[in-house]
This record gives structure tokens, C-alpha cells and sequence, in this order.
């Protein structure tokens, strides 16, 4: 028997969110024969968030093929966030040491990355954590890596891997079958069937929004291309990362990753094609946002809408599926001052406000604040209102829900991620009932929103998701769509060559 490790640390980072990721964040952790089980058919892997991830699709593509045993180490994921601490890296990376130690002699490594992870002071963690793999595990064991199709490619994040396959879906519905195929791959280059020959290109361009979903153009014809040159039989996989925006990295932007059977020719071939064709999509920006006060406008002037359902307005500045806090008082603010007419429902991040309203008692007034808790965030403000409901919710924590006139506002102890009514619904507040409902994801909402949502509104503010904050970044290269660039090319090879 083959015997593989497996092993996840992932999170998607915010550099630019002032509150740092600790351990105690990462609210997904198991290790063991609890992670061995918690992959198994019917299972499942990361309680509350998702049945099956990448773990279990690498666990299927192992138990499809004799000879191969799973020797599972931990696995640790946390919803984005501000970077993260020294503190929290040091600990993994004792922990990584010492499940390696416990796990005995490997024959080959598959981990779940996200590739988007940022350290405290702009280092990568996961740059760290694939050297100490290295060191740990020798330069020649095969190691393969899932990643998220936001991953920022550098050289010292590719080098390290044998080989790597993302996402492909935006919003991202795949990450089980991206374990699936990873662990494939993984398996044929422990057989010798696979002698796995990789290339990569840069892409200086920083872009996002509504359009990078796979399912949409520009982006569907791209995604295409890559399942047509997949059907070529020396091609084993195609990625393509379109990075996560607000890495404060100045080598940030998109890149391209092949994987081919011992071609190298072909996989250089691949890789710059790609690089070309996601290039010709930069040109089609999404629509800038509005700002609160026309986001207002548009719901009211939504009349029909507003009654049939539900007009969701994601807090674009503050997102918190971005990495943002979700302490931003902005969007609220004009809520409360200039949607008087409408019923709002409405989510804030305040720690020390949800921690002391929730031993209120129900049906009483209180004068409490939100928001201007860290430095540089938005002004707090001085509010009354009458308790309705409280919870304890395992990734939010303490949640109080508020009568404040015509907003009905959730107070939450940690980062309200509002993608689904069901965030609502259990402080028994009812988006059917309102006219604006505040969600703080980018994307994700309109899936979990669907049957009722009638429109759906951004708005801007000020705040650590914003496109402008991303472009802020001291690039060390011109970055489009900052900057005009002729040609990829300069860019690539520059930072390729780290
Ligand atoms: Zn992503």
C-alpha cells in the first residue's frame, strides 16, 4: 500500500482588513480519523458550510483506485478575513511538524490551499508552510495542491507543488470535484503514469466583480476554451486563477497553470494560449456602483418589485465574504437617514455592543453604539432601539436583532457573512416583509436569495473591498486596468523569474 497524507489550511485574506486571522477563527478544524470519517459518502466535511470539499473528492478519487491508503493529518479552513497573525502561523506550522511526525514515512502529499492566504506585515503564509513541507518531506515526494481560482500564483508558491489544479467555477460550486481531479493526478504520478510537466504564466491585471462568472461572458468563453484543450490526451489540466483583489501584493494579477504528460513544449504552448485569451477579456469592466443614496433611489423607484419580493443591496464596500470586518457603519448610516419610506433589514459587526446587548432582556429600549471600533474604520454611530431576538450562531457568534424604526438591524458578535435569508429568519426577521435587505457577499446571495430576490443593488461606500482600494497597491509593475499596459509579456517574465 501507497500511503498519501492529507491536509488542509486554508483562508482567503483581506490585507487590507484591520482585524488580523487568529487560530481560534478557523472554526473548520479536525484532524485524524475524525477528518477520515468526515469525508466518507454521506458525511459531512466542513460542518455548517459544506458537505462535501475538496477532501472528500480527493478521498473518492483514492478509494476508486486499489493499493492507496489515506493517512489523514488535519485540516483547518476559515471563513476570509484580515491577515494572518505570526501567532496563528507559528502554531501551524508546530502543527504540520508534528502530524508529519505522527503520520510516519509518505509516499505522497495532496493539501488544500487556498493560494490567497496573507500574513501579518504582507508576508505569504503558505509560501512558508510548502517550504517547511519541502523540508519536511523531501524535494522529490510528489505533492499536489487544490486551490481557489482567486490563488495568487508567485515562483515560490508554484515551485514547491508537482502540480496544482483550481477551481473552475465563479461563484465557486467545485471544490469537490477540484479534490477529485487533484487527487487523480496525484495518484496517476505515484503509479508513473503521469510524468507531469508544468507552465505557467503571469498576467499583469487586476480585475473583478460581476464579470468573472464562469457562467457569463466574457468569462464563459474563456472557461470553455480550457475544457476543449483539457480533451487533448497529453493535457492533464488546465487553471486559471483570477486573484483575490485586496492582497496589498505589489506583484499581484491573474495567471495561467497546465499540467501536461511529459510535454513540456506543449504545456508552455497551453499556458501562453490562455495567457492571451484571458488577456483579451480586460477591457470588459463591470459597471461602477452607486453610492448609497442612488442605491436607495433604485430600490424605491423598484415599487413592483419590492412587493412580489425581495431587493437584496450587498454592502459592497464591506464584504464580508471579501475578507471585510462587516463593521461598516456607511451603508446603515444612509439606511437610516434616507429610507425612511422602507423597511430595511440590516447587518453590523459590533463585539463589544452584541456581547453586552445579548443579556438584555427581550422587548427592552436600549442605547447602544456600532462601528468605529478599529483604526481608520467608518464613524460609529449612537442608535436606540428595542431588542427583539438574540442567538448564538457557531460561525457569528452572539447575534441580537433590533427594532430601530423602519431598520430592523442584526447586531453580531463576529463577521456577519449575510449570503442567506435563513440569517435573518432565525432572529425571526423576515426579508419577504422588506423592502431593502442587507447581505454582505459578493455573489452568493443571489443563489440563496433566488426564488425571492426581484433585484439586486451594489453599494458603495468606502471601505476594504472596494475595487479603488485594491488599485491603491504599490504595484511594482503597470497594472491594468490602473495603468495602461501593451503586453503581458514584460510583466510575466519579470515576476515569473521571482
Ligand atoms: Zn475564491
Amino acid at each position: 500500500m501507497k500511503r498519501i497524507g492529507m491536509l488542509r489550511i486554508a483562508q482567503e485574506s483581506n490585507a487590507l482588513a484591520p482585524v488580523l486571522s487568529e487560530v481560534e477563527d478557523f472554526a473548520h478544524d479536525r484532524e485524524g480519523d475524525d477528518l477520515l470519517q468526515a469525508t466518507r459518502p454521506g458525511q459531512t466535511e466542513v460542518i455548517g458550510f459544506m458537505k462535501d470539499a475538496e477532501l472528500s473528492g480527493f478521498c473518492r478519487a483514492v478509494r476508486e483506485r486499489p493499493g492507496f491508503e489515506i493517512v489523514p493529518l488535519f485540516s483547518v479552513w476559515a471563513f476570509p478575513a484580515g491577515p494572518l497573525s505570526h501567532r496563528a502561523l507559528a502554531t501551524f506550522r508546530e502543527r504540520l511538524r508534528r502530524a508529519l511526525d505522527a503520520a510516519g514515512p509518505l509516499d505522497g502529499l495532496f493539501v488544500s490551499l487556498h493560494g490567497a492566504m496573507v500574513g501579518e506585515e504582507g508576508s505569504r503564509p503558505e509560501t512558508v508552510l510548502l517550504d517547511d513541507l519541502r523540508d519536511l518531506l523531501g524535494p522529490d515526494l510528489p505533492i499536489a495542491a487544490s486551490i481557489d481560482l482567486h490563488a495568487h500564483l508567485t515562483p515560490d508558491f508554484v515551485d514547491p507543488l508537482t502540480l496544482i489544479v483550481a477551481y473552475r467555477t465563479n461563484p465557486h460550486r467545485d471544490h469537490a470535484d477540484t479534490g477529485y481531479r487533484a487527487g487523480r493526478l496525484l495518484l496517476d504520478v505515484m503509479q508513473g503514469e503521469l510524468r507531469p510537466r508544468v507552465a505557467w504564466r503571469h498576467l499583469p491585471m487586476v480585475m473583478g466583480g460581476g464579470n468573472t462568472l464562469d457562467f457569463l461572458n466574457p468569462m464563459r468563453r474563456v472557461f470553455r476554451r480550457m475544457a476543449e484543450l483539457e480533451r487533448h490526451p497529453r493535457v492533464a489540466s488546465v487553471s486559471l486563477c483570477m486573484s483575490h483583489l485586496w492582497l496589498d501584493a505589489p506583484d499581484l494579477g491573474w495567471s495561467t497553470y497546465v499540467v501536461t504528460h511529459d510535454d513540456p513544449e506543449l504545456a508552455e504552448r497551453i499556458a501562453e494560449e490562455l495567457a492571451d485569451l484571458a488577456w483579451s477579456v480586460r477591457f470588459e469592466l463591470p459597471p461602477e456602483f452607486p453610492d448609497p443614496l442612488t442605491a436607495i433611489d433604485q430600490a424605491r423607484a423598484a415599487r413592483l418589485r419590492r412587493r412580489l419580493g425581495t431587493v437584496c443591496m450587498a454592502d459592497a464596500s464591506d464584504l464580508v465574504g471579501a475578507g471585510a470586518p462587516g463593521d461598516n457603519t456607511r451603508l446603515l448610516g444612509a439606511l437610516l437617514d434616507h429610507a425612511r419610506d422602507m423597511r430595511c433589514l440590516a447587518a453590523i459587526r459590533d463585539t463589544p455592543t452584541a456581547q453586552a446587548l445579548y443579556d438584555e432582556r427581550i422587548g427592552s429600549t436600549q442605547r447602544f453604539t456600532v462601528g468605529g471600533r478599529y483604526p481608520g474604520s467608518s464613524p460609529a454611530l449612537e442608535l436606540t432601539g428595542r431588542v427583539l431576538a438574540r442567538s448564538v450562531h457557531p460561525a457569528f457568534g452572539r447575534r441580537v436583532a433590533l427594532d430601530v424604526g423602519h431598520v430592523q438591524l442584526v447586531v453580531s458578535e463576529k463577521a456577519p457573512l449575510v449570503a442567506k435569508p435563513s440569517f435573518y429568519r432565525e432572529l425571526g426577521l423576515h426579508p419577504s416583509r422588506a423592502d431593502i435587505t442587507m447581505v454582505k457577499v459578493f455573489f452568493p446571495f443571489r443563489l440563496f436569495f433566488a426564488l425571492h430576490n426581484r433585484l439586486s443593488i451594489y453599494a458603495k461606500t468606502e471601505g476594504p473591498t472596494d475595487l479603488d482600494a485594491a488599485l491603491r497597491v504599490a504595484f511594482d509593475r503597470p497594472t491594468h486596468p490602473r495603468d495602461f499596459v501593451e503586453s503581458w509579456r514584460p510583466a510575466d517574465r519579470a515576476r515569473r523569474q521571482g
